[in-house]
């Protein structure tokens, strides 16, 4: 089945994240034995945004929600590592500034939103103000419960201009976030990424599921939908991601823009020697036709 409808938050359907197995790995048992696969979806997703970029129609944006130490990091690491850095950007939300607090809480996101061609990933995102906002009473009920809807429509807005989005939630279960702190702990080059408040947040484990639930039942539509990753193995976790990215741009059906000049034409005018030498066989033949063919590779 496509991880992309396996790993969906059916719009409108009831999220029990107990149920949820952070652990699965499908039929993979180890990293070892996903690394050609993982590879391959590498591959794709760079040929996938390249035509993207080329095409310059539409957009792609990602965001990546999950408790401390889940992986958004490491999956932005993984994906961004297999596109052009030219075409992306990545924005992380951290608690908002003054400036940001005095306006509407969409507003701070919009900005970041990805342009035309370009794929957008958000570390953490402006479901923040549905998640750490209602676990610590930081508005009103009254405010943040109604923000559910102005997600929606913010998010359809986006995508009848054209952006793609892609909704991830990276699930891990509470032992494995405090192996990945303890990790950290007997890492001295990963001292610098413990905070108290990863500590802190624990208290309130129950609170962020019923939060996270509530979102995801929520705000998964059609346009913008959530996905649910098993991300205890991180491995399977690039996996799922690369995948569920690499399916939804395939399914596009991009096209790469027609040229803007008559290649016969420049071929002729400026390429003259080089195609006369191919017609003859001579020497410059050979090196063409590779070059040819790499390109060929790169966007199949
Ligand atoms: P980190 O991503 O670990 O560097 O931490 C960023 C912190 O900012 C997290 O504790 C988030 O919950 C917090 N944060 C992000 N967005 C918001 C928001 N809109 N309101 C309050 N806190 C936020
Ligand atoms: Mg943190």
């Amino acid at each position: 089945m496509r991880y992309s409808k396996r790993f969906c938050v059916a719009p409108g359907s009831k999220v029990d994240l107990g149920k949820v197995d952070a652990g699965f790995k499908d039929k993979h048992e180890t990293h070892q034995d996903a690394l050609a696969e993982i590879e391959a979806y590498n591959q794709k997703l760079h040929d996938l945004q390249y035509l993207m970029y080329a095409e310059g129609k539409r957009s792609l944006l990602i965001v990546l929600q999950g408790r401390d130490a889940a992986g958004k990091d490491g999956t932005i690491n993984h994906v961004l590592g297999a596109m052009n850095p030219q075409g992306c950007s990545v924005t992380g939300f951290k608690v908002p500034s003054r400036e940001e607090a005095a306006h509407d809480f969409l507003w701070r996101y919009h900005q970041h939103t990805p342009r035309t061609g370009q794929v957008a990933i958000f570390n953490r995102s402006h479901y923040e103000d549905v998640l750490v906002v209602p676990v610590h009473n930081l508005v009103p009920k009254k405010v943040w419960s109604r923000r559910y809807a102005h997600i929606n429509d913010f998010e359809r807005m986006l995508h009848e201009n054209g952006t793609h989005i892609l909704k991830f939630y990276l699930h891990i279960d509470p032992e494995e976030q405090l192996e990945r702190f303890k990790q950290r702990i007997d890492d001295p080059a990963r001292h610098w990424k413990i905070s108290d408040g990863d500590y802190a947040e624990r208290p309130f484990w129950d609170a962020y599921t019923e939060a996270f639930e509530a979102a995801l039942e929520k705000c998964s539509t059609r346009h913008a939908p959530w996905f649910i990753i098993p991300s205890n193995h991180k491995w399977f976790r690039n996996l799922a991601i690369s995948r569920i990215v690499a399916e939804t741009l395939e399914s596009l059906d991009m096209k790469f823009p027609e040229p803007t000049v008559d290649i016969n034409e420049i071929k002729k005018k400026y390429h003259a020697v080089v195609a006369e030498e191919a017609e003859t066989g001579g020497g410059k033949k050979t090196r063409k036709g590779k070059k040819n063919r790499k390109n060929k590779k790169q966007v199949a």
